[in-house]
């Protein structure tokens, strides 16, 4: 017996992180959020090349489409490899038959002149007819100058500011700090120590909250009335396995928490992506349509998917557009580049 379901969406991904996994631990093991950032994703960030992204993007889009997931909002960061990296992330997501929206998180951390190329990239994406956002890292490793820059990028492009918003206690100003900034069209991702309300769509990413031992968001408890949505903030994209986690996450902190609130908050990502409601597919599992039966069902598997015009992107569980045993591949080979620059 099996289900058919539109496409999922991820609306808060790092295609670059796909090479992450197995990477060589930090010389000294962090103790903190911040020394996460510095010793983990600040180290691969900076080492990133076209190359090694390209084939990083290959390996998650492919692997998104074998979870079902056909569009991905994407947040990306390379700051030796700024200038064309949006479009090899949306290039890459095309090949596999992924939609993508892509965004170049802005930060002052490599000084001005790596915020005024971070906003520049955004901007010639989005010119070129690229789908993207203007995407900022987070207000704590920008100047008040950088984040109205980005705003008003944003706005003169048309598109909202896809940022990550008081993830830790280090960024626990950015809520006073974007207040006049933020607008609807915001995807303001984590929020978990936000102290105020900030306009947007907040992006919730509990799987990666627990990682990095920042806490629980709590955005039904917290933030009632606003969008959310669901975000695997790098760690795949198992859209079903991540709803699964956010709904006894929900749990934890409401006994009275009901899967159908992350069920909501799966399908809200369709407001940032409608098109991926025109994809079909097809689960091994018959009420892979059903959040209570997700909640409770572990493992169930894609078959197919078919994209909106009748395209086999998926057939028995394997892309048909690349090979996957090659995408593995040389995605392991630029791992290893990758690695040896750690
Ligand atoms: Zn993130």
């Amino acid at each position: 017996m099996s289900a058919v379901t539109p496409g999922l969406v991820c609306s808060h991904h790092h295609l670059y992180s796909a090479l992450a996994r197995g990477m060589p631990a930090p010389p000294k093991q962090p103790t903190n959020f911040q020394e996460i950032l510095d010793q983990v994703w600040w180290r691969l960030d900076t080492a990133l090349d076209l190359e090694m992204l390209r084939w990083s993007a290959l390996l998650g889009a492919a692997e998104a489409l074998m979870c079902g997931t056909t569009a991905i909002v994407d947040h990306h960061e390379s700051p030796n490899a700024i200038e064309g990296s949006l479009s090899v992330i949306a290039d890459a997501c095309a090949e596999v038959g992924v939609k993508a929206v892509c965004a170049y998180g802005v930060t002052d951390r490599h000084g001005a002149d790596g915020a005024r190329r971070g906003l520049a990239e955004n901007e010639r994406f989005v010119r070129a007819g690229g789908r993207g956002m203007v995407g900022v890292h987070a207000a704590f490793t920008c100047t008040d100058s950088t984040l109205r820059a980005a705003a008003g990028l944003a706005q003169d492009l048309g598109v909202g500011v896809h940022i990550h918003v008081a993830e830790g206690p280090v960024d626990v100003s950015a809520g006073a700090r974007l207040e006049s900034l933020a607008a609807d069209n915001w995807l303001i991702v984590h929020c978990v120590n936000l102290d105020r309300e900030l306009r947007g769509t907040i992006a919730h990413n509990p799987r990666s909250n627990m990682n990095n031992a920042v806490g629980y968001a709590a955005p039904a408890r917290r933030f009632p009335g606003q969008r959310v949505v669901l975000g695997t903030d790098g760690i795949g994209a198992d859209m079903l396995e991540e709803m699964r986690l956010a709904y006894v996450a929900h749990r934890a902190d409401d006994v009275l928490a009901s899967p159908d609130t992350a069920w909501s908050w799966l399908e809200n990502g369709y407001a940032l992506v409608p098109e991926a409601r025109g994809d079909r597919v097809n689960w091994n599992y018959n009420h892979a349509d059903s959040a209570w039966h997700v909640a409770f069902t572990p493992g169930m598997r894609v078959l197919d998917v078919v994209g909106a015009d009748g395209e086999v992107l998926l057939r028995e569980g394997r892309p048909t557009r690349v090979d996957i045993d090659e995408v593995r591949a040389k995605a392991a080979e630029q791992a290893v580049r990758l690695f040896r620059l750690l």
